[in-house]
């Protein structure tokens, strides 16, 4: 495999595919990176038991000309390369241009008894499940906020769980004034249609959150607050999400600009999705969440631009623009409710990696002043859970990004051709 690309793309998503074919079908020596073992990202991730949907196949099958590096993981960013550590070694793998796809996570929130076993993110499960944890015969409750609980439900149902409901925290009026929102957008209504239709039976709550997960050694019941009061449910297993936060970290320590929507960053690029960063583009949901369609257009927009076919990438920013436009729906009709953000009580672990509790974190008014008192943030997960959270709610804002942006082998770090400075440690 070359050491240079004349275009590299992190991320095999949706956004990072069409942004690879596009860039190949114009000539240019392309990589595709990506630290799962399979293409696809998330809405396309690999299903053991059920064949992924034709427009899947189709993004990885156009792949012609592209060298696709599974299981690699971009863990520091070098002098125009990135350091990326593989299953066996690591290595610096340099660039022309770079396009960023790198997706998006779950925000979540923490409440008493979220760090249980049996508890996960309602993606978490989803993609679990995609991967043959089996849930068949398993009594699931599902929670949160957002179209991904019925996704994730989805996908529970047909591996053979059964859902026992599915509590979105919104109220029913802001839901039904979304899905009336829908009609501007077809191939989403009819997606959305079939996601209720297959979902026919499960009781689907509005304004209704977890409060309190209990259990000895694993989840056994939830309290769920809803309009009409507290309810019990026994279970064996939580799922809970409460919609995306981009994923900026390795933008972030590139040194590209950040935009923010609430306390959460997403990458600022302009009509041609550039990045700040010279040389440096982004594409799908690092740059917002906006969705599939979002994802696609704008990775096809990449692979234009970077190999130098702006006009190409003009010609699709009218159907790019309306569908981003959608996003701007998501977050009006699904923010959250202001109760969420004082579920945690003192004792509610915050940072899992690290054993921190709420009240350990008292009086800290900066991440960094935290992470050294109590070391919240330096574990396995390098603040993407608790750091996320904590920013949601309203305690301190998340400021950078740190290398190594995934837990890396000594090795791997110590190959570094460029030491992070201590800037990039101030940051965080
Ligand atoms: C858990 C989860 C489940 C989802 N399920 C659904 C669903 O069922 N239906 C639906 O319509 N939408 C779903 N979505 C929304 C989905 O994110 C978008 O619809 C779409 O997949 C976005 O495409 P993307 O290419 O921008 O990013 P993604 O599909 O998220 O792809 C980003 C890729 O970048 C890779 N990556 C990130 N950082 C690095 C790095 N440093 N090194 C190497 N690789 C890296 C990731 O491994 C990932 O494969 C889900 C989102 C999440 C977070």
């Amino acid at each position: 495999m070359p050491d240079r690309y004349d275009v590299l793309v992190v991320g095999a998503g949706p956004a990072g595919l069409a942004a690879a074919h596009t860039a190949a079908a114009h000539g240019a020596r392309v990589g595709l990176l990506d630290a799962q073992p399979r293409p696809g990202g998330q809405v396309w991730r690999h299903d053991v038991r059920r064949q992924a949907p034709r427009a899947a196949r189709d993004a990885i099958e156009k792949l012609h000309g592209v060298d696709v590096l599974a299981n690699h993981s971009v863990v520091a960013v070098e002098s125009s390369a990135l350091r990326v550590e593989a299953l066996q070694d690591s290595r610096s793998i340099a660039y022309g241009s770079l396009i960023l796809a790198t997706g998006a996570r779950e925000l979540l929130l923490p409440f008493p008894g979220w760090t249980l076993p049996g508890v996960t993110s309602a993606g978490g499960l989803q993609a679990l499940t995609k991967q043959g944890w089996p849930v068949a015969g398993k009594r699931v409750v599902v929670a949160g906020s957002g179209p991904l609980l019925l996704a994730a439900a989805d996908t529970l149902r047909k591996h053979g769980a059964n859902v026992l409901g599915i509590f979105e925290q919104a109220q029913a009026a802001t839901v039904h004034a979304f899905a009336r929102q829908l009609r501007h957008w077809p191939a989403r209504a009819v997606q959305a249609a079939g996601l209720r239709l297959r979902l026919a039976g499960v009781p689907y709550r509005f304004g209704s959150f977890v409060r309190h997960a209990h259990g000895e050694d694993a989840v056994q019941r939830v309290d769920i607050e809803s309009p009409g009061g507290v309810q019990t449910l026994e279970c064996d297993l939580l799922a809970v999400g409460y919609g995306l936060v981009p994923n900026t970290e390795l933008a972030q320590t590139l040194g590209c600009a950040m935009d923010y929507l609430g306390p959460h960053p997403h990458v600022s690029v302009d009509r041609l999705l550039r990045t700040s960063v010279e040389g440096v583009y982004a594409a799908g949901e690092a740059g917002g969440i906006g969705g599939l369609a979002v994802a696609r257009l704008e990775g096809a927009m990449a692979g234009h631009v970077a190999t130098g076919h702006s006009v190409a990438a003009h010609a699709l920013l009218p159907q790019r623009d309306r569908e981003r436009r959608f996003s701007v729906l998501l977050s009006r009709h699904f923010a959250l409710d202001a109760r969420l953000r004082s579920l945690a009580d003192n004792d509610t672990m915050i940072c899992r990696c690290e054993d921190v509790t709420l009240s350990e974190l008292d009086g800290f008014t900066d991440a960094r002043a935290a992470k050294l008192a109590t070391r919240c943030g330096m574990g396995a997960c390098q603040g993407r859970i608790c750091g996320t959270a904590l920013a949601e709610l309203g305690r301190f804002p998340r400021n950078g990004a740190r290398p190594p942006i995934f837990p890396a082998r000594l090795a791997t770090l110590a190959g570094l051709t460029t030491l992070p400075s201590d800037d990039a440690y101030r940051g965080s």
